[in-house]
């Protein structure tokens, strides 16, 4: 496996820290808790989006592109990072923004990632919930090449082969540094939404034959949709690699209980996940994707799902931002302390 084979842009601080969390762990008392801090990748406060970024930006680059076109709900992170990488490197964004949500308030409408986008000089239109983003995205592209300008098109959360190759990436670089650090993974966690990171991770820990199990925590589809779409995603980016049929079907498990009302809809077990990490360990989650997948982590401890002394990593895929988003949601839990 040869990942410089494949074009790249520098844009994410690497290796991101992995570190054992001592308070949550003893808080919890069941299996020794690593995060992998994906939170800083460093571009534009950072998430995991960043690395996907490295491998499309370049592709967009090799493409002769000056004009990067993305979508994704009110409060993505993809799309901040997006904006992010696209001033960097000197290029103009539009973000196509869907309102999935329907909420209507300021706070999610023009704070947290979509205030980001605006200080990053993306352009930014709004859609209403269910309209078809491709779609709208291909229509956008049209527009600009009429008008000359040479678009490139990254699909929602970066997730298509490319972009995975970003988490192949991190599934090495996560093994090198548990390889140096001593530590042996019995499991490792993260949230899944639009599959390219879980995709990229189980066909670099498959490929290595490194026998870690890989639990994605759904934030959208229903269980069986999920594994569908991370298992298609994880063939496409096999086959990108020259090394297809490397991941088997049953390696790519993802559980969809703690998702709640739907994406991006607040849940009380989201809720205090993200204040347990914050008041033991001072590490920042969000409310859309880490901190439910933290809560699917959590309640998996709690049920005795891992055993004591084994050591699972949860992937800290950033989103801190989308906080800013949700003031209301957090308004009574964190007035009161509990
Ligand atoms: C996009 C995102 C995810 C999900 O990653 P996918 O590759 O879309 O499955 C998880 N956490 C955060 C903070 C994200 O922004």
């Amino acid at each position: 496996m040869h990942l410089s084979r494949f074009s790249r842009v520098k844009l994410a601080h690497l290796p991101t820290p992995l570190e054992l969390l001592p308070n949550l762990s003893s808080k919890l008392g069941g299996p020794n808790i690593y995060i992998k801090r994906d939170d800083c990748t460093g571009l534009g406060t950072g998430g995991n989006k960043t690395r996907k970024l490295e491998f499309l930006i370049a592709d967009a680059i090799r493409k002769d592109a000056d004009v990067i076109i993305t979508q994704g709900a009110v409060q993505s992170n993809h799309a901040r990072q997006t904006a992010a990488a696209a001033a960097k490197m000197g290029m103009a964004c539009e973000i196509l923004l869907e309102n999935r949500t329907e909420y209507t308030d300021r706070d999610y409408l023009d704070s947290g990632n979509v205030f980001l986008d605006r200080l990053f000089g993306a352009r930014i239109s709004h859609f209403s919930k269910d309209t078809d983003m491709d779609a709208a995205m291909s229509k956008r592209a049209d527009e600009l090449s009429q008008a000359g300008r040479k678009p490139y098109i990254i699909p929602g959360g970066g997730s298509n082969p490319i972009g995975a190759l970003g988490y192949v990436n991190c599934a090495l670089e996560l093994l090198n540094q548990a390889n140096e650090q001593g530590l042996k993974i019995d499991h490792v966690v993260t949230a899944t939404g639009s599959a390219g990171t879980q995709a990229g991770l189980v066909v670099g820990l498959e490929a290595t034959n490194s026998g870690i199990p890989l639990l994605g925590i759904g934030v959208r589809a229903p269980k069986l949709k999920q594994e569908e779409n991370v298992y298609r995603l994880a063939c496409e980016t096999a086959e990108l690699m020259k090394m297809p049929g490397v991941v088997s079907r049953d390696r790519v498990i993802a559980n969809s209980d703690y998702v709640g009302d739907g994406y991006g809809l607040p849940t009380p077990s989201m809720i205090e996940a993200v204040l347990m990490m914050a008041r033991e360990e001072a590490i920042l989650m969000d409310p859309v994707y880490s901190g439910k997948g933290l809560a699917g982590l959590v309640d998996h401890v709690r049920n005795g799902f891992f055993d004591k002394g084994q050591n699972v990593v949860f992937l800290h895929t950033g989103g801190s931002a989308g906080l800013f988003g949700y003031l209301d949601a957090f308004d009574a839990a964190s007035a009161t302390g509990s």
